[in-house]
């Protein structure tokens, strides 16, 4: 009955800190689907990690004067702190830069080129004649030949999603110099996606019901314009996974190749790590797992078409290699709800300009759950959304703090105040009451639906719904007034009140699992909702790395019970005294955090 998911995030690149585009585009969505999962009681296994490798962290070295390594080594600790001050619960974040993600992106190499879908081929690379060496794609930038984009990356244009073929990228120019790359011939891997084009699109056309649009457009789309062609999938670059054969040496894996090896091997990694080597399997070669992917649409062909593909192309090989004696295919993405894009005050978010909203930064100054309330109403499931400060601060006053924040404060201060810090215990409800209650839970099945279809925002909507209903039968039943006239009415309201608001802490978790957690020890409840998260540094032969977990040790939502139900509420029970959930903000706050922006044409 319980199902096993896994929950696989797009690895952020270790050469710029996270901002919310990036948290509302993957790592948040995966980590509300996966906290419902937990409290459903399934098996999760949420992972994603630090992509060390790449020539997006080669160019910051070079802009700075730094090693890659030291790059790496100042962003991935930041993420780790990101992602502990915002509640966003991974099993295990860790990074390419491992022994475990080389030998197993190593073992996937040489399983597609045991079965044949690997080959060799001499290609034109970017060659600079001014440094005499070859130029990585990222160093070599142009106009997009699709869409007319001027600042196109040689391998993929990051206006219209394309992955672009380098002769005919238009005006190249190396980022390095400013000097004019030429192509030059050299000897790489090429990974066979004519040969596996029709499984590819079978797998496609198997998820066409329930995969979004934009992503089934995208990854179709590419296969019924120009089809598949073969890829190349190493490059000459030192700063990487070396191609694990001889006479290959100063040559390494294709960043985007061995990246989205990383799900797999942060699987195995976390077995590794709690001593249960094999457990990666329940999810990898289990046909009955379910495994999501959450990414930005500018990763969907990675993710779609190219990550299938290799999955494909292993067979039963790479267990094979992992030592199991009746070795198994692995299992293919069952969705990879891809978000759009979130811009910034009408703007696309830039970095490099300052015109961002940086998560650290943001924690400084608000809570986490108000941050992640916003996150997600502004997520950009089907469209392009847009952070917009004015919208921040209405939501968090009209939305979180009006109607679900007052709720539980009037309900529980009161309660606290006249009933002796206990629930109260009425004999028997009206039908109304009984009615608000059916009402309320309900809502385990209608905003369950929603997050399991990865509808997050109707999800949120709905939770929030509920809550209004509450407050509407507050309106009626206002047991402020019937306290007056008559306690024993006054009592079945809190009653029902409480429930309910017992019932929307299960609902809201996902989303709110800080304030939920507290609610939840305010109910006084002794085992906490959710696992605690705790970091480590594990040594290897590449030095050491920092890894972030989560520990579901002493925690109700994990696998093997179902918490994501009507539990009644019991009467007589004490609790603790109320405190605030979530803070009303000054609408100051709007001017001050639109000065903090940085201009864009500067
Ligand atoms: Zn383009």
């Amino acid at each position: 009955m319980y199902e096993n998911i896994l929950i696989a995030i797009a690895w952020p690149y270790a050469n710029a800190d996270i901002h919310v585009g990036n948290i509302t585009g993957s790592h948040l969505p995966g980590d509300i689907v996966a906290r419902y999962h937990r409290l459903k009681g399934n098996k999760v296994l949420m992972v994603s990690g630090s992509d060390s490798h790449g020539t997006a962290i080669t160019i910051k070295a070079d802009q700075t004067g730094q090693t890659p390594h030291e790059i790496y080594s100042h962003y991935h600790p930041r993420f780790v702190e990101l992602f502990q001050r915002l509640g966003i619960g991974y099993d295990l974040f860790t990074s390419t830069h491992t022994e475990n993600h080389f030998s197993i992106a190593q073992k996937v190499f040489l399983s597609l080129l045991e079965n044949g879908y690997l080959n060799k081929q001499v290609s034109k690379q970017w060659y600079s004649p001014a440094l005499q060496r070859f130029l990585p794609d990222r160093y070599v930038e142009g106009t997009c030949y699709f869409c007319g984009n001027e600042a196109a990356r040689s391998d993929q244009c990051e206006q219209c999603g394309n992955e672009l073929e380098a002769e005919k990228l238009i005006n190249p120019r190396s980022k390095v110099d400013g000097s004019t790359p030429e192509l030059k011939e050299t000897e790489h891997f090429f990974l066979d996606l004519s040969t596996l084009e029709p499984k590819i699109q079978e797998f496609l056309n198997e998820r066409e019901d329930y995969w979004r649009p934009n992503v089934l457009r995208q990854s179709l789309g590419t296969i019924q314009s120009v089809g598949l062609k073969p890829t190349s999938v190493t490059r000459d670059l030192e700063w990487g996974i070396p191609v694990p054969l001889e006479g290959w040496e100063g040559k390494c894996l294709y960043v985007w190749f061995e990246a989205v090896m990383g799900y797999l091997s942060s699987s195995v990694e976390w077995g590794n790590l709690n001593d249960q080597a094999d457990v990666w399997r329940d999810w990898w070669t289990n046909q009955e797992a379910k495994s999501l992917y959450f990414i930005g649409k500018d990763n969907i062909t990675f993710h779609a078409v190219t990550w299938p593909a290799e999955l494909l192309g292993m067979g039963d090989d790479f267990d094979r290699r992992m030592e199991n004696p009746s070795p198994k295919p692995l299992v293919l993405p069952y969705d990879v709800p891809a978000n759009e894009f979130m811009n910034l005050e009408g703007k696309k978010i830039s970095g490099s300009h300052n015109w961002a909203v940086w998560g650290l930064d943001a924690l400084d100054r608000y809570d986490s759950d108000p941050l992640r309330y916003y996150l997600t109403v502004a997520m950009p499931e089907n469209r392009d959304s847009d952070w917009d400060w004015e919208d921040f601060f209405q939501r968090n006053n009209n939305e979180l703090v009006a109607t679900w924040g007052n709720l539980v404060n009037r309900v529980l201060s009161f309660t606290w105040k006249h009933f002796e810090g206990k629930i109260p215990n009425p004999t028997e409800l009206r039908e109304s009451d009984l009615e608000l209650l059916e009402a309320i839970k309900a809502g385990f099945e209608s905003v369950g639906n929603r997050i399991e279809r990865v509808e997050l925002k109707a999800a949120l909507a709905e939770a929030m719904r509920l809550a209004s209903e509450v407050n509407k039968y507050l309106d009626v039943h206002a047991p402020w007034f019937e306290i007056k006239t008559d306690r024993a009415e006054a009592e079945k309201s809190l009653y029902t009140a409480i429930q309910a608001i017992v019932w929307l802490k299960i609902m809201f978790a996902p989303f709110l699992p800080n304030t939920c957690e507290k609610l939840h020890q305010i109910l006084d409840s002794k085992t906490p909702l959710f696992g605690r998260p705790f970091t480590r540094e594990i040594s290897d032969s590449l030095g050491s790395h920092l890894v972030l977990s989560l520990d579901h040790e002493d925690s109700l939502a994990k696998e093997g019970s179902n918490f994501w139900v009507a539990q009644e509420l019991v009467g007589d029970m004490p609790f603790n005294q109320p405190e605030v959930l979530f803070k009303k903000l000054d609408h100051s706050i709007v001017e001050e955090e639109r000065n903090r922006l940085g201009n864009p044409t500067a």
